[in-house]
């Protein structure tokens, strides 16, 4: 009888302390910036930096190094942190860009499932001319007219 409650307690335990690995998976599933491997080991790298600017204080501190050996240390330090976070940013970018391109893509293509295309106005190509039809520009203000009419819609001046 003791056996079993031992060993429904243990299966119990093992369920609670197995939970947060099981659930990992399925949230590892979605793609996330915040996951991305290269910008972990970005972000591993300049922590791994501010740390060793933080112990190089304790060192300068406690008399373990001297003020030269401090400041050169720490120069090196920041100057390898800088680059880290250049780094950093440019994946970033990156990063967002892929997943703007993403999102464009399934833009597009949720549009095409609909039956058709039609790309937003500020996109869309101007309505093609036809020969009888030139640009012409009001020689007054330059608002666009047509070709047919003889005064401008925008300012009133005589077209030729
Ligand atoms: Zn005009």
């Amino acid at each position: 009888m003791w056996l079993l409650i031992a060993l429904i307690l243990l299966l119990f335990a093992t369920i609670v302390v197995m939970a947060p690995f099981l659930r990992t998976p399925a949230a590892t599933t979605t793609p996330d910036i915040s996951v991305d491997p290269k910008l972990l080991a970005l972000y591993n790298r300049r922590d791994q930096l501010y740390q060793a600017i933080r112990e190089a204080k304790f060192d300068l501190d406690t008399g373990k190094l001297s003020p030269e050996d401090y400041e050169r240390q720490v120069a090196h330090l920041k100057r390898q942190a800088a680059s880290v976070l250049k780094a950093i940013d440019r994946r970033q970018a990156a990063l967002a860009s892929a997943e703007l391109e993403t999102e464009a893509e399934r833009l597009v293509q949720a549009a095409r499932s609909q039956g058709g295309f039609a790309p937003p106005s500020g996109l869309a190509p101007a309505p093609a001319a036809s020969s009888s039809q030139a640009v012409r520009y009001c020689p007054q203000c330059g608002a666009r007219v047509r070709a047919q009419d003889r005064f401008c819609p925008a300012c009133g001046a005589r077209l030729s």
